[in-house]
């Protein structure tokens, strides 16, 4: 694997901005205003990393003394991880407050100016009553047990939504087409807290699970997440979630999540990012243009590896359906091309040449 992964996307030129004035892309802006779309795109690095992993904290993972936070961090550094997240199972009696405080501090240990190792913790709502399913909390002051009494997926969202949660960010994890009683949300206030989605876990994918959330509403973004019970697993899985991150720190990571500046990726070193009228994806925007001006960057940095080369990219819409397609043959893309402009999600699918499946999904914009 090789040992830096972070480029640069140098930015295009603006030659598509057609407005007098630009504007910033805050996210979640309410409909109903009609914006400006900013005149250049911001630069984002692209990084790769783990978003979901256990140690020996989790009562259900390999209890060996070797399976501690530190060494999941230290192996993930040593395997060119740009970015690492420990995620335990809060609800067991191996987890504790000491365990919580412990996490955090193996993180700032083990946080390097290349590595960002990160506690969170995983959110098994297992017994309702009512909605299940697991999800992962990233920078919450305190954690849950989602199995204590009184504790189910709307208290889960009221105590999502209270303002001491502001930094919190959540992905749903593995979710089945079913999950959370149908993707429901019990309180509004947290829908935009949820900004992620597993599109991959392990090596498993849930794309039919992700159109279902999208169409009930939730703005979330592909992920990828190993979910390994032991370290075993760090050196040998090779899917990755990409983020295009402002800079390597944990701030980054954070700001990266919550704008769902991210995709997720069968190959560890495919790097993706695109822009829609200058929003770079994840956003969600409305726009006075009559298109919307894709510029697709995919790069793949094997070119001793035919098969690594990009063959096709799909935009496609919330419903799953193809809504442009190109086709490719090489390493490097650079892809400019414009639809009519309608209200929607749309995200890319890539394809390579090692099968005939999605080699990486892309986070959706959404014109509004
Ligand atoms: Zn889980
Ligand atoms: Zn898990």
């Amino acid at each position: 694997m090789k040992s830096v992964h972070i480029i640069i996307i140098s930015a295009l030129a603006a030659v598509f901005s057609s407005c007098e004035q630009s504007a910033p892309t805050p996210d979640n802006r309410p409909p109903g205003k009609v914006y400006t779309d900013p005149e250049e795109k911001q630069e984002y690095a692209v990084c790769f990393g783990n978003t979901h992993s256990h140690c020996r904290y989790s009562g259900d993972a390999n209890q060996t003394e070797a399976n501690t936070v530190e060494r999941h961090f230290a192996l993930a550094r040593e395997n060119g991880y740009d970015f690492y997240c420990v995620t335990d199972h809060s609800q067991y009696d191996t987890y504790s407050q000491d365990a919580w405080e412990h996490i955090a501090a193996a993180a700032d240990e083990c946080t390097t100016e290349k590595f960002v190792a990160i506690r969170g913790y995983e959110h098994s709502e297992n017994n309702g009553p009512g909605a299940k399913g697991h999800q992962n909390v990233y920078n919450s002051d305190s954690y849950l047990n989602a199995l204590a009494e009184g504790i189910d997926m709307t208290y889960f969202h009221n105590w999502l939504a209270d303002p001491s949660n502001s930094g919190a960010v959540v992905s749903m994890n593995h979710p089945e087409k079913d999950q959370y009683d149908g993707f429901a949300c019990y309180n509004e206030s947290a829908r935009n807290k949820v900004t992620m989605f597993e599109v991959i876990n392990g090596k498993e994918l849930y794309f039919d699970s992700f159109l279902i959330a999208l169409g009930k509403g939730w703005k979330v973004s592909p992920i990828a997440g190993c979910d390994n019970h032991a370290t075993n697993a760090i050196s040998t899985w090779t899917p990755r979630t990409g983020l295009a991150v402002e800079r390597l720190t944990r701030e980054g990571i954070f700001d990266a999540m919550r704008n769902r500046r991210t995709y997720a990726t069968f190959d560890p070193d495919l790097k993706l990012i695109y822009y829609v009228n200058n929003h770079v994806m994840g956003s969600a925007f409305n726009t006075s243009s009559e298109e919307l001006r894709f510029e697709i960057s995919v790069s793949d940095p094997d070119k001793s590896s035919a098969d690594a080369r990009i063959r096709r990219i799909e935009i496609t819409g919330a419903s799953g359906a193809t809504v442009k397609a190109g086709e490719f043959s090489e390493h490097d893309v650079e892809w400019k091309v414009a639809i009519p402009a309608s209200k929607g999600c749309y995200f890319l699918k890539i394809y390579n040449f090692t099968s005939s499946e999605p080699v990486a999904y892309a986070a959706p914009v959404w014109v509004l």
